[in-house]
């Protein structure tokens, strides 16, 4: 595995500088060794962030998933780790994909949004309001993790967290879906999560 430094603050790049905007572009194979750094770098990142013992008194917010753009690469890579405990067993599950140069598909018609709204480490302060996804998506790409070619079918939490993830890679960010004058309206086929 290659090393990287201990994850910070600094690393982050917000939406006040102009390259968060832009659209990023894939990554050739065979990867290069910078590439393959940028990826660990996500990786760690996002790992330290949900560790309690390492990430003391919340030097970093723990976040679920963080793009190569966030933290200035321009470039089609993002990693998501979605920790939850089974409801019957207390058993911890673990969700990872380390994405390069992901498409995402598929996507239902059906929307849904997380209920108390989405925060991101390039949005300093959290926009409120409902943030409408698909319910349900198919993502292809290549998994750094697995090293090879996948495709995923992902659903609620997942999938919200992808297409947020995704969107960064197009310049996108998740308050550019609030509706501005009514944040907090939802539309009655919306699935809350
Ligand atoms: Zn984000």
């Amino acid at each position: 595995m290659l090393q990287t430094k201990k994850p910070s603050k600094a690393w982050l790049v917000f939406d006040n500088t102009p390259s968060i905007r832009q659209t990023s572009s894939p990554v050739p194979f065979p990867l290069s060794t910078e590439h393959e750094t940028i990826m660990q770098q996500l990786i760690d990142f996002v790992r330290f962030s949900q560790d309690p013992k390492q990430n003391i008194n919340h030097i970093v917010r723990p976040a679920v998933g963080l793009a190569a753009p966030q933290i200035g690469e321009n470039l089609n890579m993002y990693y998501i780790r979605i920790e939850e405990t089974d409801d019957k067993t207390g058993e911890k599950i673990v969700t990872e994909h380390a994405m390069i140069n992901p498409k995402i598909i598929g996507k239902s018609s059906q929307l849904a949004c997380i209920e108390e709204g989405e925060g991101c480490l390039s949005v300093d302060g959290d926009k409120e309001g409902f943030v409408p996804r698909s319910f349900r998506i198919l993502v292809s790409g290549y998994d750094y993790l697995l090293q090879k070619e996948v495709q995923i079918t992902a659903r609620n939490y997942e999938a919200i967290v992808f297409q947020h993830e995704q969107e960064h890679l197009e310049g996108k960010l998740y308050y550019d879906l609030i509706n501005k004058k009514n944040p907090w309206t939802k539309e009655k086929d919306w699935i809350i999560l």
